[in-house]
């Protein structure tokens, strides 16, 4: 059906064959590969610990949970993300606080608007790194140190993004990633939590598998088998299997970002001779930020332009998607909170398109698409 797809997994040989000698060595749930992940994951944050658990909305959740958020908190977080950003919020019982973005050619968190949205029952700020663009986390921080809130970043879209010279993961109190297939690092489900405070990770782990004091590596290897439940916890844990995917992309992080920049830079330069009128947001970037370009988002000048645009490159075999149509308007939290408007998110979300972008994606495909567009949007202009 597709010529060209959104994103494109990459699983060679040698992720494989970790998995394999995971399986062959007859322990698959978390053991040795899931502590050598979690070491290495932290290192690559630039974070203490990590935590590894069955999915990055299990990851925010956790971290919520873990940090005491409950009935009668308010959590600021962002409408342009995914639905899970608010739906972890609203699972420990707290209740989101949609922020704005800064504007169309930045659609991270505006601290401005964090600053208005912040009141005498905010306890924390949960910014997304949008596209894996860093958002403004001086801005954040400090507005979080004033008010004395808590910062969880939901790092999906970001591993080995930089803020400062600070990888995305080590710039609040923990950091959350997901190894979801269409992910920069991905072993099909899963999800990371960074920290550098021990009691939170030692909380996450706890909470992780069932409140018990060892866990079954453990005991496997001759620690008491007499274990206590000391807080009522979940199973949200990750496995040895997925965890030697995980390691072996790990060790590609780095090419895998630098080979998605390539591609952004080749679109951008391709896309911006076509119309000044279409926003490119990875044209007007902040000097300080390196990102992970998770995704290629580009702005049409309305919505009947981004829809004709859509169909035409379905039409070419050219899968596109939006990222995002916003959250405060799908129907179970608009029920919750009607009273929700966020003008930039609102056009950001109307006018949004996310092109294909993978690390195997080849230049003449990037060309292809790029002309692709550039056809489309001037049929338009008549
Ligand atoms: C993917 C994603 C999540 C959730 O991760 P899962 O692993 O799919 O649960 C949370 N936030 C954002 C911004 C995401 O893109």
């Amino acid at each position: 059906m597709w010529n060209t797809r959104l994103s494109e997994l990459e699983f060679d040989a040698d992720k494989l064959a970790g998995a394999l000698e995971a399986i062959e060595s007859s322990w698959i749930t978390a053991g040795p590969r899931t502590k050598l992940f979690e070491a290495a994951f932290a290192e690559a944050a630039g974070t203490e610990d990590a935590v590894a658990v069955s999915n990055g909305t299990a990851a925010l959740f956790l971290t919520l949970k873990a940090l005491g958020i409950g009935p009668g908190d308010e959590v600021l977080c962002p409408s342009m993300t995914f639905v899970a950003t608010a739906a972890a919020v609203l699972h420990c019982g707290a209740k989101p606080v949609f922020v704005d973005i800064k504007g169309l050619g930045d659609p991270t968190m505006d601290p401005e608007d964090a600053a208005r949205k912040v009141g005498p029952f905010t306890r924390a700020i949960l910014p997304v790194h949008y596209a894996g663009i860093p958002c403004d986390m001086s801005s954040l921080t400090t507005l979080a140190r004033s008010k004395n809130l808590l910062v969880v970043e939901d790092a999906a879209h970001a591993p080995g993004a930089v803020h400062k010279g600070r990888p995305c993961g080590s710039l609040g109190t923990a950091g959350c990633f997901s190894l979801f297939g269409n992910k920069n690092i991905t072993t099909g489900e899963g999800g990371v939590i960074t920290t550098s405070d021990h009691r939170l990770a030692e909380r996450l782990r706890l909470l992780r598998s069932h409140g018990m004091t060892t866990n079954s590596w453990d005991r496997d290897r001759g620690r008491p088998a007499r274990y206590d439940v000391i807080e009522v916890g979940f199973n949200f844990r990750f496995d040895d299997i997925r965890a030697a995917l995980g390691l072996a992309q790990l060790r590609k992080l780095n090419a895998i970002n630098s080979r998605r920049a390539e591609i952004v830079s080749r679109y951008n330069d391709r896309l911006s001779e076509s119309r000044p009128e279409v926003i490119l947001p990875f044209t007007s970037l902040r000097t300080d930020i390196i990102p992970s370009y998770h995704i290629y988002p580009i702005v049409l000048p309305s919505r009947e332009e981004r829809d004709a645009l859509e169909g035409q490159l379905k039409e070419e075999g050219i899968q596109t998607s939006i990222h995002y149509r916003p959250i405060h308007n799908f129907s179970a939290i608009r029920t919750r909170f009607p009273d929700v408007h966020l003008p930039v998110t609102e056009t950001f979300g109307s006018r949004q398109l996310t092109l294909p972008l993978y690390p195997s994606m080849t230049p003449d495909q990037v060309d292809a698409v790029a002309g692709a567009v550039a056809r489309s949007i001037s049929n338009q202009l008549v």
